[in-house]
């Protein structure tokens, strides 16, 4: 393992920050009468403000997935946890951060807001990491690594042994988003994280728990990051009713592991589907929710269906996706809808 150094990587304005504290974060008995806050006595159950650390929402995060509560932050989705790395760990204007390519776009444009230089790496041929290239990339002012696993646009999944490797021979911040992790056989980073104490693992009730409204994205990291994550963050950033409602979902599980059932086989008849079709070129193999196929006209193709009302993700201008269409996996009809509208093109 290099040699990591947390206190290293903070920026030195966040390392001497002193955070807002909030009336509920002061005060962690009960009492009766809350005259601290400069809430309304009306207007129950809302006119309160949330719990800003959210202790009952990680105790069942924790039990569900395994992972101690104070390795557990939550933010506004998972993009909350994206733009708050940059804001933790990047000095604008001087750090960098080096990114597998292509990948998920929030993280070159949360690196733009933040000033803060956006080094791509591409995948190598069948999109495979290229740990040597991520390496050669970094310099002295190298603060995080992002990788995508399963990743988007691309849709397969690195083995984590590679992931913990990369961790092991940077001496940065290493950030795993597993936005997709659950629809994937080839294993969470979580388990690692004791292990790894520069890396980060997110992931989201925006995919397989089917919640993407509600706005609530996880980031696991060691106690210290995590200390960081809560001194940046809005004081009340996750709101009450995405809390109560994170509850309910937790309790049910199951739920989201029929629903996960549900779709890999609903993907499996969709590839099927698809490689029947004579406008099909390529189906790329897929971990997550989703399919990336090169079809033999992207933007006609992608215009077709959306005059259809059946709307596609066009990846055709993006580097090593030439000529594909990102498409999600949906319920049995919607996909049925999707194949049968594709039968009919050109016709
Ligand atoms: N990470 C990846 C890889 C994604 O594809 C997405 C959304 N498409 C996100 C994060 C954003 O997730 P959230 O809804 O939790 O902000």
């Amino acid at each position: 393992m290099k040699e990591f150094n947390l206190k290293t990587l903070i920026r030195p304005n966040i390392l001497s920050l002193e955070p807002y504290s909030s009336a509920r974060s002061e005060f962690k008995g009960t009492a009766s009468t809350w005259l601290d806050a400069n809430e309304n006595p009306f207007g129950n159950p809302y006119n309160r403000y949330p719990d800003p650390l959210q202790l009952r929402v990680k105790a069942a995060v924790a039990q569900v997935k395994g992972v101690a509560e104070d390795c557990i932050f939550l933010g506004v989705g998972s993009d909350e946890c994206i733009d708050l790395a940059y804001r933790i760990f990047c000095r604008p204007g001087i750090d960098n951060v080096v990114a597998m390519a292509p990948s998920y776009g929030m993280y070159e444009v949360c690196a733009n807001i933040n000033d803060v230089e956006y080094r791509k790496v591409m995948l190598g041929d069948d999109f495979a990491l290229d740990t040597e290239a991520m390496l050669a990339a970094a310099d002295a002012n190298t603060r995080l690594m992002w990788l995508c696993s399963p990743n988007n646009p691309t849709g397969n999944a690195f083995a984590c042994e590679q992931l913990a490797d990369l961790c092991r021979r940077f001496s940065g911040i290493v950030i795993v988003d597993e936005a997709y992790i659950d629809f994937s056989d080839k294993g969470t980073m979580l388990s690692s994280l004791a292990e790894l104490p520069n890396l980060i693992v997110l992931q989201t009730f925006s995919k397989a728990w089917g919640s993407a409204a509600v706005r609530l994205g996880m980031a696991f990291a060691s106690p210290e990051i995590i200390g960081y994550y809560n001194k940046v963050k809005y004081p009340y950033n996750v709101n009450q009713l995405a809390q109560e409602y994170a509850l309910k979902a937790l309790a049910d599980a199951p739920r989201v592991q029929g629903w996960v059932k549900q779709l890999l086989a609903n993907r499996a008849w969709l590839v099927d589907a698809l490689a029947a079709l004579p406008l099909t070129r390529h189906i790329y193999a897929s971990d997550a929710n989703f399919v990336l196929v090169e079809v033999s006209d992207a933007n006609g193709i992608y215009a077709y269906l959306r005059d259809r009302g059946i709307i596609v993700r066009n990846r055709n201008r993006i580097e090593k996706c030439l000529g594909c269409l990102r498409i999600t996996v949906g319920t049995e009809q919607e996909n049925e809808t999707l194949i049968k509208a594709l039968a009919e093109y050109g016709k």
